[in-house]
C-alpha cells in the first residue's frame, strides 16, 4: 500500500490507522465454497463507491457494526472545487481492497465467514459504482454467497437502524445530501413512498455552492455548519422558498441570493455571522416542511439521513421542534450521515431476510428515484 492510500485510509473512531503493508488482492487462495444457509444470523460486508469515498463494512444481524473503513478523495476533489468522476473512478479503484481487506481486519474476520455481500449499485457516478459492483461481483462468486444490490438513498435511510434496530414503521425519512432532497414515508422494509423532493438543487449542493461564493473549501457543509456556530443567524435575511401545497423543496433561490448578497456585502458582515444566517434559512425550510409532511401524513416518527443531516443547526431545531409537536425523532451520528457502507450492509441485511436478492448479472444505474 502507498503512503497516499495508508493516509487516505480512516476507519471510523479510531484515530490511529495502521494499515496492512501490502495492498490485498482477492487471491486464489481464498475458500472456494461456502454455503448459505437461510438462517438470519449473518455477517454482511458492506460496500459503497458511489462518489468519493471508498468504504466497506462488516455488519453483524443489521445493526452492529464490526468496522466500518472509510477512505475520502475530499482532499484530491477539494482542489478542483468539487466531484471530478474519472478522478474518482481511478481512486475507488485503487483503495477498494485495501479498504476491503481492512474492513475484515478491523471485524475480526476472513472472506469465509461472509454470508454475503450488499453494494451500492444505484445511483451515483457510473464509473464509480461499477468498481464496487464489480468487487462485489468476484466476492459473490468466489465465495458462493448472496450478492445484493442497495439504493444509496435506502441505505442512507438504513443509517436509523444502525443506531436504533428498533425504530419502528411508519416513520418520515427526510433525506437530504449532496444530490437529494427526499421526504420519503417508510412503510416497511424497502417499502418507499416520496411525498416530496427538491425542484433544483439539493440541500448539500445549496451548502456547497454557498461556502465556494464565499471562498471556503469543499465539502462547504461542515465548514459553514462549523462557522455557523459563532455567527448570528439574524444578520442577514436570506430567502425562504415555500411551494403551496406540496412537500418540495427548492434551494435555487437561496443560492442565488448568496450569490447576489456577496456582490455587496457589507466591509463589517462576518463570514461566521453570513454562515449562520444561510443556515438558518436551509434549516427552516428544511424543518418546516418535514414538519407539514407530519401533519399531513399524521405519522409521528421521523428519522434523519443523508450528508446534510449531520448538520447540527438541523439536528437542533429538530429536537426542539420534535418536542414541541410530540414527535419521535431519530438521526444517526454525523459518521453515519455521510456516505459510509455499514448503512448499505444494513440495508443489506433486511434485503436478505426478506429473500430479496440479486445475482451476478447485477447492473450500475446512473440515475434512480427511490421507490
Ligand atoms: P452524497 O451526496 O455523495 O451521497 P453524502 O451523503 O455524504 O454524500 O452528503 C454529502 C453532502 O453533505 C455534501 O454536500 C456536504 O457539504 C454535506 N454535509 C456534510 N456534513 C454537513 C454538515 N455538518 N452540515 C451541512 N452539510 C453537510
Ligand atoms: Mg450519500
Amino acid at each position: 500500500m502507498t503512503q497516499e492510500m495508508t493516509n487516505a485510509l480512516r476507519y471510523i473512531g479510531k484515530a490511529d490507522y495502521s494499515g496492512p503493508s501490502e495492498a490485498p488482492i482477492l487471491t486464489p487462495e481464498m475458500p472456494s465454497h461456502k454455503s448459505y444457509s437461510s438462517t438470519p444470523a449473518s455477517l454482511i460486508l458492506g460496500l459503497e463507491t458511489s462518489c468519493d469515498d471508498t468504504s466497506a463494512s462488516v455488519v453483524k444481524n443489521g445493526s452492529e457494526i464490526l468496522s466500518n473503513i472509510v477512505s475520502s478523495q475530499i482532499d484530491i476533489h477539494a482542489k478542483f472545487g468539487g466531484i471530478v468522476p474519472e478522478i474518482a473512478s481511478r481512486k475507488h479503484v485503487e483503495l477498494i481492497n485495501p479498504v476491503i481487506q481492512e474492513a475484515l481486519d478491523v471485524a475480526g474476520i476472513g472472506f469465509s465467514d461472509l454470508d454475503a455481500v450488499a453494494v451500492t449499485n444505484r445511483p451515483g457516478l457510473l464509473g464509480a459504482l461499477l468498481t464496487g459492483v464489480s468487487a462485489a461481483k468476484s466476492i459473490s462468486a468466489a465465495m458462493e454467497i448472496p450478492i445484493i444490490g442497495v439504493h444509496h438513498l435506502e441505505g442512507h435511510i438504513y443509517a436509523n437502524f444502525l443506531i436504533n434496530p428498533d425504530w419502528q414503521f411508519p416513520f418520515i425519512c427526510l433525506v437530504v445530501s449532496g444530490g437529494h432532497t427526499d421526504l420519503v414515508v417508510v412503510r416497511g422494509h424497502g417499502d418507499y413512498e416520496i411525498l416530496g423532493r427538491t425542484r433544483d438543487d439539493a440541500a448539500g449542493e445549496a451548502f456547497d455552492k454557498s461556502a465556494r461564493v464565499l471562498g471556503l473549501p469543499y465539502p462547504g457543509g461542515p465548514v459553514i455548519d462549523r462557522l455557523a456556530a459563532s455567527g448570528n443567524p439574524k444578520a442577514v435575511h436570506f430567502p425562504r422558498a415555500r411551494l403551496d401545497d406540496t412537500l418540495d423543496f427548492s434551494f435555487s433561490g437561496i443560492k442565488t441570493a448568496m450569490i447576489r448578497f456577496f456582490e455587496h456585502k457589507p466591509a463589517d458582515m462576518s463570514v461566521e455571522d453570513v454562515a449562520a444566517s444561510f443556515q438558518a434559512a436551509v434549516v427552516d425550510m428544511l424543518v418546516n416542511t418535514s414538519l407539514a409532511a407530519v401533519e399531513r401524513t399524521g405519522i409521528r416518527r421521523l428519522a434523519l439521513a443523508g450528508g446534510v443531516a449531520a448538520n447540527s443547526g438541523l439536528q437542533a431545531r429538530m429536537r426542539e421542534q420534535a418536542e414541541i409537536n410530540h414527535i419521535e425523532l431519530n438521526y444517526p451520528p454525523p459518521r453515519l450521515c455521510t456516505d459510509n457502507a455499514a448503512m448499505i450492509a444494513s440495508a443489506g441485511y433486511y434485503h436478505l431476510i426478506n429473500s430479496r436478492m440479486d445475482d451476478l448479472a447485477l447492473d450500475t444505474i446512473a440515475s434512480q428515484p427511490l421507490r
